[in-house]
């Protein structure tokens, strides 16, 4: 882990640079000549410049051993400067992560010292025309090469599509099929047989290197299979999901309040109808808060996963999932809100959230789509549900209710209400038979994921309060403002699993018109709309919290 003070200067170096040599206008041109910065990109990876590189590798092969939370923090940081730069320096973090997890000693200290030493940049080649959610399907093979009876070596041939960094890397991390199975293995830049295509013309991050490469009789030597054992290859992707998904979580967090943070200033400077709009209490409850509350919810849950991670828990893949659900829908929908807030200028390339939202589009597809993360939440989440006869979110709720008693003011009586809600519509779903639907499957995973970020936000309110939030934490709000943002955004949560819950068990046919008072009743419904209760007055004292005119907190305080 690095110190909180070395961190911060990290952070300040990141933000200098950027604000030198990737002002807006470098921005705007190079997005409109979908050109990768390249230079930019080796400048930030070099060992003797800024060295962001060097902050994830190990410090016994010349890093500086950065946990998950110390890369959650840069990489919220780099997405905020601009997306396609922060895809092209992530790209090394994931190539590198099977060598991470899965290779000998040897290997690891080969390439990872090779990152630290000479900063060379990484491919991460998974995805393939046919295999995309779907990577057991991938077609591309290395077949063994023997020399008296002995693997000497393997011949790749294939393809990959989608590979950020595809024409630019120096070694690429390649999943291939070998005779026992996918397998990752190393190739370099300018090995016989292998070509990359020209840059995707693509919708957004066009200031990242996006390829599709071909392997036509690849030979690489026996020690580039990572680990020296086939057919390891989707457990070794699999060890790291929970940490890589955390990455681009931050993606997703830190491009949605580089989107806010234009809307923000713009609305107290626009004036329509006599005043600025940011006094405008339909515009800011719509368009400004709801995303805050959102935004901070999922940093909340990122902030978590990344605490236990570095604590050892594991891979921690569904956290992982949840925390990239979150932040990344969070995101989209917060870039999105702040080219409504700009209006027409903000439809123009020149304010930038018109890019930012572009950009931000990628975070729900890459490192597992959103769908494909609300699958696997709720798949883990259903064995929990079964293993505990149905108690498991009551006994979370019960937890929030104990926090609720401590600290009345973070939202935790709406939390648990959410999470009693939740293991009721599991429950009815089980009764029913309700996830041979996959909707319903996937719609559970959405409603888990707001309850649990509900509850993990209410936790941080709770710990700010006792000023036990890590040094590193985000600390853009105090705990009264914090505590109001967990409240609103429980009662988001809590509304959203029980109506949403309710209209599918009901659409999927899941009772009868008898049974439907007592399910209401069991989903705690009118409890639910009596938590609304003192939405408005929360939301009009984060807007006074944003624009700096919040009176000193009185009754509202944590
Ligand atoms: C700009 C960019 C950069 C990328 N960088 C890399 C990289 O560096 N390395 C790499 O290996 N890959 C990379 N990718 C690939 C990326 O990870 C995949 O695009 C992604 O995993 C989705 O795969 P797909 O595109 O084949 O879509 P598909 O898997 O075909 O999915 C299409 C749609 O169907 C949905 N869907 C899929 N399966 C199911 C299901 N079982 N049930 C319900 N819905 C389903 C998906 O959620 C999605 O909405 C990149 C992609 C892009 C666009």
């Amino acid at each position: 882990m690095i110190a909180p003070k070395t961190l911060k200067l990290s952070l300040k170096s990141l933000r200098d640079f950027a604000k030198k040599r990737l002002p807006d206008e470098t921005l705007i041109e190079l997005d409109a000549r979908d050109e990768c910065p390249l230079e930019i990109v080796r400048h930030m990876c070099s060992p003797d410049k800024l060295g962001i590189q060097l902050l994830f590798i190990p410090e016994e092969f010349g890093g500086m051993g950065g946990g998950a939370f110390d890369v959650y923090c840069i990489c919220e940081e780099m997405a905020r400067i601009d997306l396609g730069v922060a895809t092209a320096v992530l790209a090394t973090f994931l190539g590198s992560d099977p060598i991470t997890v899965g290779a000998t000693p040897e290997q690891k200290k080969l390439w990872l010292t090779r990152i630290a030493e000479e900063g060379v940049l990484f491919a991460y080649g998974a995805t393939e025309p046919e295999a995309g959610s779907d990577l057991g399907a991938l077609r591309t093979t290395a077949d063994r090469v023997l020399q008296d009876g002995r693997i000497v070596g393997y011949k790749i041939n294939g393809s990959k599509q989608w590979i950020s960094n595809g024409g630019v890397a120096d070694v690429y991390t390649v999943l291939a099929n070998t005779p026992v199975g996918p397998s990752w293995f190393i190739v370099e830049k300018g090995a016989k047989g292998f070509s990359h295509d020209e840059p995707e013309d693509k919708h957004g991050i066009r200031l990242s290197n996006t390829a599709a490469l071909a392997f036509n009789d690849v030979y690489v030597d026996a020690d580039r299979l990572i680990g020296g054992v086939e057919g390891q290859g989707l457990n070794q992707a699999q060890a790291v999901f929970g940490y890589t998904r955390l990455m681009v979580a931050a993606f997703g967090l830190g491009a949605g309040w580089a989107a806010l943070d234009r809307a923000i200033p713009y609305s107290t400077k626009r004036i329509q109808a006599g005043a600025p709009l940011s006094e405008k209490q339909g515009y800011t409850h719509k368009l400004i808060v709801p995303h805050v509350a959102r935004l901070e919810a999922a940093r909340s849950y990122i902030e978590e996963t990344a605490e236990r991670i570095d604590a050892g828990e594991g891979s921690l893949n569904t956290e992982g999932a949840i925390a990239k659900y979150m932040a990344t829908e969070a995101g989209n929908l917060a870039a999105d809100a702040s080219i409504q807030a700009l209006g027409g200028y903000g439809y123009t390339h020149e304010y930038m959230v018109e890019k930012i939202s572009r950009d931000v589009r990628i975070t729900t597809i890459y490192e597992g789509t959103s769908e494909i993360m609300e699958m696997t939440i709720s798949r883990d989440r259903w064995q929990l549900h079964l293993k505990t006869r149905g108690q498991h979110y009551h006994e979370q709720a019960k937890k929030f209710e104990e926090l609720h008693a401590r600290h009345p003011k973070v939202g935790a009586d709406n939390a648990a209400l959410a999470l009693h809600a939740l293991a009721e519509v599991m429950e009815k779903a089980r009764v029913a038979r309700l996830t041979r639907y996959q909707h319903i499957l996937l719609r559970l995973g959405e409603w888990i994921a707001y309850a649990e970020c509900a509850g993990s936000l209410c936790r941080r309110a709770a710990r700010l309060a006792e000023g036990k939030l890590s040094e590193k934490a985000s600390r853009r709000f105090d705990a009264p403002a914090l505590a109001a943002l967990s409240r609103i955004f429980a009662r988001d949560a809590t509304l959203k699993v029980a109506e949403e819950g309710l209209r599918w068990v009901v659409g999927a046919g899941g009772m009868t018109d008898a049974e439907l008072p007592a399910f209401e009743a069991d989903l705690g419904l009118s409890a639910i709309h009596r938590a609304q209760a003192g939405l408005i007055a929360d939301m009009d004292y984060i807007a006074d919290v944003l624009y700096n005119r919040a009176a000193k907190p009185t009754a509202l305080a944590a």
